[in-house]
C-alpha cells in the first residue's frame, strides 16, 4: 500500500483551548456587537481569523531566541539574518523593520511621490494604503481569470503582461517608480504567480527601465505552487525555485509574520547600494538603527531560522496539504468554496451559501457569525464591510464577491481541527434556509471600519 500523508513535525508543547457552549457564544457575540474582531481569544475555540503572526515557532527557533545579541549596533543577530537573506533570497542589502507595512513605509518613502503610478497584481491593502497615502495610484493588472471563482487556472495571481505594458507605455518613466508583484497574491485568495510570469514582468520592466519589487509575505508558498504546478520545476528544490524567483526582482518587502513563521517582524531586501542608503535614512527615522530597525536581536535570530524552515519542501507540503484538506472536506459537504484552493486560506462563497439574503444584510459577515455560533470557529469577512464606503458618495461599496475567509495558522492546528471546522460549517450549510435575517450596522469608523464596526441583527 502507498503510505498516507503525515505531518512533517511532532508536537513538543501544547496550549489548551476550550470548547464553549452555544449559550455562552450567543452572549459573547452579542456583547461583541456581532464583530468577531471584538471577541476575546479565549471565547474562540478554533481561530482562523488570520495566518499573520499566528504560527508556531519550532524548537530550533526558540533556541535561537536564547542566542539573540541585543547590541544596539552591529549585533551578531543582524549579521546572521543578513547572511541568511543573502544565501536564500540572493539580496546583498537588507533593512529590518517591525512588520511588513513598516517595510512598505520605509521603501515607499524613498521611492513614491505624489502623482506616481504603481502597477501590480491586486495590491495588498496596506501596500495600496501606502501608495495612496502618498497621493500616488495603484493600477491593478491581474489576469481576468482571477476574478472568476469557477475558472480553474493554476496561477490566478499572474499579471496580464499586455495590461502591464499598456500602463508602462502610456506614462512617462519618471511617473512609475516600480512595479509591485505580490507573491502569492493575498487579495485574490492566496493565488500564486508563475515563474514564466515573473520572468515576463522582469523582461518588460527592463525594456522600459523600471524597477520590480516583490511583496513577498508568502513567497515560499508561491515556490511550492511553482514546483507542483509549473512545467519544468518538479525536479527543482524549493530553494532553487526561490532563488530564481527573486532573480527577477530588484527589491522586496517582507512581512515575516507569514512565511518566515515568526510572530512579529519584517524586512526590505535590495540590490542597489544607493537605494539602500536612501532607504536607510527613513529606516532610522521610522523604525530604528539599520542593524535592528524595529526588531530585537532574538527576533532576528528566530526569523533567520524561520526563513530556513519556511523554505523546506516537507514543511510546505504539510502546510499546503492541510489547507487543501479543509477545502476538500468542504467540497465533499457541498459547501461553495473558491477554487483552486489558495496557499494559506479557504474562501467560502457567501453569495452562493446564503443567496436568499440581500447583500445589504452583509452575507459573509452573517455567515461568519453563524459559524462562530455553531462551533466557536472564528473566520473573517472579506466582503462589503471590508470594502467600506465610497470616499465621495459615502454609499456602501458592494464588491463582486462576498467571502468568508478561513485562514490556517502555520503548524498550529491538526487535521482533526480541520474536520471540526468543516463539520461545523456543513451544519450551518444544512440549516442555511432557516437563516432569514442578516446584520445591520449600528456604528462605524470613517475608515477601515471592519475592525471596529458595531452590528445588530436585522
Ligand atoms: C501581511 C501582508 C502585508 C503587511 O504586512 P504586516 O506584517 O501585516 O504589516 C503586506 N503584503 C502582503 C501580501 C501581506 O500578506
Amino acid at each position: 500500500m502507498e503510505l498516507p500523508f503525515a505531518e512533517s513535525y511532532k508536537i513538543k508543547m501544547v496550549e489548551t483551548i476550550r470548547r464553549s457552549t452555544r449559550e455562552e457564544r450567543e452572549e459573547w457575540i452579542k456583547d461583541a456587537h456581532y464583530n468577531l474582531f471584538k471577541l476575546k481569544s479565549e471565547q474562540v475555540f478554533i481561530d482562523l481569523l488570520t495566518d499573520s503572526g499566528t504560527g508556531a515557532m519550532s524548537d530550533k527557533q526558540w533556541s535561537e531566541m536564547m542566542l539573540g545579541d541585543e547590541s544596539y549596533a552591529g549585533a551578531s543577530s543582524y549579521f546572521k539574518l543578513k547572511d541568511t537573506i543573502s544565501e536564500i533570497l540572493g539580496f546583498p542589502y537588507f533593512l529590518p523593520t517591525h512588520q511588513g507595512r513598516a517595510a512598505e513605509n520605509v521603501l515607499f518613502s524613498a521611492l513614491v511621490k505624489a502623482g506616481d503610478i504603481v502597477p501590480g497584481n491586486s495590491h495588498f491593502d496596506t501596500t495600496k494604503g501606502h501608495i495612496e497615502f502618498r497621493k500616488a495610484k495603484a493600477v491593478d493588472c491581474t489576469i481576468d481569470e482571477a476574478f472568476n471563482t469557477t475558472v480553474l487556472h493554476p496561477f490566478k495571481g499572474n499579471i496580464n503582461l499586455d495590461k502591464l505594458e499598456d500602463v508602462l507605455k502610456s506614462h512617462p518613466k519618471e511617473k512609475i517608480p516600480f512595479i509591485v508583484v505580490t507573491i502569492t497574491c493575498n487579495s485574490s485568495g492566496g493565488q500564486p504567480v508563475s515563474m514564466e510570469n515573473l520572468r515576463g514582468v522582469k523582461q518588460i520592466a527592463d525594456k522600459y527601465g523600471i524597477m520590480v519589487v516583490f511583496d513577498s509575505a508568502r513567497f515560499a508558498e508561491n515556490a511550492y505552487f511553482i514546483k507542483t504546478r509549473e512545467q519544468g520545476y518538479a525536479g527543482k528544490s524549493i530553494r532553487e525555485i526561490v532563488a530564481e524567483m527573486f532573480s527577477y526582482a530588484d527589491a522586496m518587502t517582507m512581512s515575516s509574520k507569514k512565511d518566515a513563521i515568526v510572530n512579529m517582524g519584517g524586512f526590505i531586501a535590495l540590490r542597489d547600494k544607493a537605494l539602500f542608503e536612501k532607504a536607510s535614512v527613513f529606516n532610522i527615522m521610522f523604525e530604528g538603527y539599520i542593524t535592528y530597525g524595529g526588531m530585537s536581536g532574538r527576533d532576528m535570530n528566530a526569523l533567520a531560522q524561520g526563513l530556513r524552515e519556511g523554505t523546506e519542501f516537507d514543511y510546505l507540503e504539510t502546510r499546503i496539504s492541510q489547507v487543501a484538506y479543509l477545502g476538500n472536506r468542504l467540497v465533499d459537504f457541498g459547501v461553495p468554496v473558491q477554487q483552486p484552493f489558495g496557499g494559506h486560506a479557504i474562501f467560502v462563497d457567501a453569495k452562493r451559501f446564503l443567496p436568499h439574503l440581500p447583500k445589504e444584510q452583509f452575507q459573509a459577515q452573517t455567515l461568519a457569525v453563524e459559524l462562530y455560533l455553531e462551533g466557536g470557529v472564528r473566520g473573517v469577512e472579506i466582503g462589503a464591510l471590508l470594502a467600506d464606503r465610497d470616499p465621495e458618495t459615502r454609499e456602501n461599496r458592494f464588491p463582486a464577491l462576498e467571502l468568508l475567509r478561513l485562514t490556517i495558522p502555520r503548524r498550529v492546528y491538526t487535521n482533526n481541527h480541520m474536520d471540526y471546522v468543516a463539520t461545523a460549517l456543513a451544519n450551518v450549510f444544512e440549516r442555511r434556509n432557516s437563516i432569514i435575517k442578516g446584520l445591520k450596522i449600528t456604528g462605524e469608523a470613517p475608515i477601515m471600519r471592519h475592525f471596529t464596526v458595531d452590528l445588530a441583527r436585522e
